[in-house]
């Protein structure tokens, strides 16, 4: 088993495990659910992301970094109200007709 990654928090780490997951790796969170649980250890510790396979570390590492340089994603896709095009999330106006989306009330 080897040190994948560090998240800046639980979320981070499942969303980055589901995804690898997906990929086929196998990993475990380290360090998430330790409050009360082991005295010797802080409690502010980052939950870390494990390889289980070694041989999938580097694979691992690619994808995540592939994950990390992606846009933001905020939502899901939407459709748009006057075209009907389908847009990604991410995208505040329609790329076909440059309407605005449903969070231009934000
Ligand atoms: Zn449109």
């Amino acid at each position: 088993m080897r040190e994948l990654y560090q998240a800046a928090d639980r979320v981070e780490a499942q969303i980055l495990k589901d995804h690898l997951q997906v990929e086929g790796i196998e990993t475990v969170i380290v360090g998430d659910q330790l409050s009360g649980a082991v005295g010797e250890l802080p409690a502010d510790i980052y939950p870390t992301l494990w390889v289980l396979d070694d041989d999938d570390l580097a694979r691992a590492k690619q994808l995540t970094e592939q994950y990390f340089s992606r846009p933001p994603v905020s939502g899901q896709r939407w459709r748009c109200r006057v075209c009907g095009e389908s847009i990604d999330a991410g995208f505040e106006i329609c790329w076909n007709c440059g309407s605005p989306g449903p969070n231009d009330n934000e």
